[in-house]
This record gives C-alpha cells, sequence and structure tokens, in this order.
C-alpha cells in the first residue's frame, strides 16, 4: 500500500477515512471510539493520538442524516394515503 500524499510506502491507515499514510504525512488527531451515556450524561471513550491523514475533515460534533429523515417521511405520506 503506497501513501495517499506522496505515494512512499504506507505506514499505516487514517482511522477516520482509511486513507493510507507514511509516516512522514502521518497526523494525530484524538478519536472517539465510543460513546455512551450513563447517569443523564454522554461519556465518549477517546483515543488522543490516533492515525490521522491530515486530508480528511473528521467532526467533532455528529453530523445530521437529514436525508434519512427525508425517506422516512415519504415512507409515513405514502402509507398515509392509502
Ligand atoms: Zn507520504
Ligand atoms: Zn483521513
Amino acid at each position: 500500500m503506497q501513501c495517499w500524499i506522496c505515494a512512499a510506502p504506507a505506514n499505516g491507515t487514517c482511522r477516520f477515512c482509511g486513507r493510507a499514510v507514511c509516516r512522514q504525512d502521518a497526523k494525530l488527531q484524538s478519536f472517539v471510539l465510543e460513546v455512551y451515556p450513563a447517569d443523564g450524561t454522554l461519556y465518549g471513550l477517546a483515543v488522543e493520538d490516533a492515525l490521522y491523514c491530515g486530508i480528511c475533515k473528521p467532526r467533532p460534533e455528529p453530523v445530521r442524516m437529514e436525508f434519512l429523515d427525508e425517506r422516512r417521511e415519504a415512507v409515513s405520506n405514502d402509507t398515509g394515503k392509502q
């Protein structure tokens, strides 16, 4: 496997997007493994120095899946007509 950035032999893959990167181009970024609720509060189990390619844009906040909402609305509209 080759580095996505410079095509040198890759030393690892980005934890976020899966691109292969060499040691020179690899960056470190905290990575949340798991989020779980406890006593009404959300806790995250995180790795602070996960391998990161520096290209992709992992978001600190969950992304709203609006297209899934639209699909669900469409399905409920269809059933309402019948
Ligand atoms: Zn490289
Ligand atoms: Zn990446």
